[in-house]
């Protein structure tokens, strides 16, 4: 998911509705208040819980210039209205600057973190303050991370890091020891299942929400994106492999168009489920052969190597369906 903004997209809103976030926004707007806000946060916790939002959240009430003379957390929101507000929803704000590597999937360099550097010791031009979003942190490469390692050493008055990660653990330690480390879970199952349903009217919800390891954000993007129906087609074509009534090179076929990522993820969790032997019919070993090929291809697969997906699908699927 990616809620950073984007020049794509005409107008953002920056108001929370993510009702488990609530209490972690207004123990920060409460710090705001009292001018102890850190220079520089670190956020991180599962896909799919909002961390996105709750940084552009913090954000936009950081650079309001309305809610700067509130007197409550909650008047210390964004306001919606002020100058400020208005650019930051036009995306335009000149003391707003979203980091973020520069195709999907790649890494930030250090050129962009050197920008970044220009962008926090220069002064702010419309709010009293700047603010930095940098997302996700761990797609810094060790050049850029040892760049922004010296911004954190010497901050700059006045300019807040916000930073964004669900693999906090692949950042240099020295970074994480310099942010105030904020970690998001996933909500209550009853929070989290109320959210999905108030956006999503069709079937599927409990599963979506299994399936996204209770992540709402993420079980409504699979439910949006068609990913159950997906998903069950994926396990019955496999259920059919085995059973000797669907062709396996057909099926390479069909499975290397689909994401690796969204594959390998349902598959994995397929095998790592509790009735796995039930409704697969495999043995304990034949499970964690299975499961350890999964892995090797999904190390491949996020080191962009140059994978034959067919191939390696063509393979895993007949070992699947030799005999042990
Ligand atoms: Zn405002």
């Amino acid at each position: 998911m990616n809620n950073i903004a984007t020049a794509e997209q005409a107008e953002k809103n920056y108001t929370l509705t993510l009702p488990w976030l609530f209490p972690l926004m207004e123990q920060f707007t409460r710090q705001m208040l009292e001018g102890r806000f850190p220079s520089a946060v670190l956020l991180s916790g599962p896909e799919g819980v909002g961390k996105i939002q709750l940084a552009e959240s913090l954000a936009a009430s950081l650079l309001c210039t309305h809610s700067a003379a509130a007197e409550t957390p909650r008047a210390r929101l964004p306001c919606g209205e002020c100058k400020s507000c208005r650019l930051m929803r036009g995306l335009t704000h000149p003391d707003f600057l979203a980091v973020e590597p520069e195709e999907a999937g790649k890494v930030i360099k250090v050129d962009q973190i050197r920008a970044l550097t220009d962008f926090v010791y220069a002064r702010p031009q419309i709010a009293q303050r700047r603010v930095v979003l940098l997302h996700p942190a761990e797609a810094m490469n060790l050049n850029a991370s040892n760049a922004l390692l010296k911004t954190l050493e010497e901050p700059s008055a006045d300019t807040f890091l916000i930073l964004v990660s669900s693999h906090p653990a692949r950042l240099l330690p020295t970074i994480r020891s310099r942010c105030l480390k904020t970690s998001l879970s996933v909500p209550n199952a009853e929070a989290a299942r109320r959210w999905v349903a108030e956006r999503w009217t069709g079937e599927g919800v409990d599963r979506a929400l299994l399936n996204a390891h209770g992540a709402p954000l993420r079980a409504l993007e699979a439910l949006e994106g068609g990913d159950d129906d997906q998903r069950m087609a994926v396990l019955e074509g496999w259920r059919n492999v085995l059973s000797g009534t669907q062709d396996v090179f057909a099926m390479a076929e069909e499975w290397a168009k689909l994401e690796p990522e969204k594959l390998l993820d349902w598959l994995m969790s397929t095998l790592h489920g509790q009735a796995r032997s039930v409704t697969l019919g495999l043995g304990e070993l034949k499970v964690q052969a299975l499961y350890s090929e999964l892995l090797d291809i999904a190390r491949g697969v996020s080191e962009k190597r140059n994978l034959s997906l067919q191939l390696l699908w063509e393979n895993w699927l007949i070992r699947s369906k030799a005999r042990e």
